[in-house]
């Protein structure tokens, strides 16, 4: 996940630092999305972290406690994430409303291949391990998810706009397909970055292992993300075929994983001792003379010979 949303950050620096006039939608409605996923993101992984690690994951000196603290105002402040989803979802609908009205096909944002003119992509009845793992079906999938939901919203608004509702009431009232759309179009477009990155890369073991990522990502997005099965792009029988693949994939990239988190250069001084040798760190040798412990040590032996 962290690769795909690297990858795809590189893209929204690229889109800003070339920014005109014409692609200044594009770079706000981009950088929610980014900054909404990016920010969930860090806040799961930090809670994850702090499970996998048991008991360390709690200790202050592996900073995990103190950094999902200081993260979590992020997925509020700079614009509250849910109303992020929000406003590409509002953004995706103007687009293709305006399309519509001058009788021209949609291209903004992505949606030249999402709009409602393209081929309807065909979704295996019994997905296997391999079909899973195609770019060809990764893509068709998330694509599928985003039109279809675009589809269901602009549906939704201009019924109850032909009902007389008002705007501000009807987007009340839609949060909830708006929110899956803003998640759908943030989705695809780390998708489509990182395709667009491997396409880049020479045949060998670096490709390999990105494709491998690649899958990861979309397992776990397609295992996740409830609109998959709420929607019916994926039978429950298809969705315990992603589900064991995600294990699968895991067990394939464990033994890079070392090599994948030590190539974002996180200087040691950063990280806390459960990075490294985590036993030595806590041995009694060097624990002993912690002043904080040797409080808690006289604070165990009063409680102690209380007893
Ligand atoms: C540490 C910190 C620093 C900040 N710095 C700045 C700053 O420098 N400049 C600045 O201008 N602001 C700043 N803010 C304010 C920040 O931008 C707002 O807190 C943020 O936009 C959320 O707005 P709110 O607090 O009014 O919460 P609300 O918008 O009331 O959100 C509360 C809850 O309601 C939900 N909600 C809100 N609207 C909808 C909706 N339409 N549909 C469904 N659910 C909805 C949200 O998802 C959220 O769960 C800062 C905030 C913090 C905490």
């Amino acid at each position: 996940m962290r690769y795909a949303l690297s990858f795809a950050s590189e893209y929204l620096k690229n889109i800003y630092v070339n920014r005109t006039r014409q692609s200044i939608k594009t770079v706000h409605v981009v950088s929610s999305a980014l900054k909404a996923t990016s920010t969930w993101h860090g806040m799961r992984t930090l809670q994850e972290c702090r499970e996998a690690c048991g008991g360390q994951g709690l200790k202050t000196e592996n900073h995990v406690g103190h950094l999902k603290s200081e993260f979590d105002v992020q997925l509020t402040f700079e614009g509250d994430n849910y109303v992020l989803m929000q406003q590409i979802s509002k953004a995706l609908l103007k687009e293709i409303l305006v399309a519509k009205r001058r009788n021209k096909p949609v291209k903004g944002l992505g949606l030249a291949r999402a709009g409602p003119s393209s081929a309807q992509a065909i979704i295996p009845s019994h997905l296997t391990s391999s079909a899973l793992r195609t770019a060809q079906f990764q893509t068709d999938i998330f694509y599928l998810r985003e039109r279809d939901l675009l589809h269901r919203f602009e549906t939704e608004v201009s019924q109850r706009e032909a009902r007389g509702e008002s705007m501000e009431h009807i987007f009340t009232v839609t949060y909830q397909i708006a929110e899956d759309l803003g998640r759908a179009f943030s989705d695809r477009l780390v998708l489509q970055t990182f395709l667009d990155v491997v396409a880049t890369v020479p045949a060998g073991s670096l490709k390999d292992v990105l494709g491998l990522l690649r899958s990861m990502y979309t397992t776990i997005v397609m295992e996740e993300d409830a609109s998959f099965l709420r929607y019916g792009y994926l039978s429950t029988d298809n969705a315990a075929v992603v589900r064991k693949e995600v294990l699968k994939l895991c067990s394939e990239v464990r033994p890079h994983a070392l090599a994948l988190v030590t190539s974002f250069g996180i200087p040691d001084a950063l990280l806390g001792p459960i990075a490294f040798n985590w036993i030595d760190a806590n041995a009694w040798s060097s624990v002993s003379d912690n002043d904080t412990l040797k409080d808690n040590d006289t604070v165990f032996s009063f409680f102690t010979n209380m007893l």
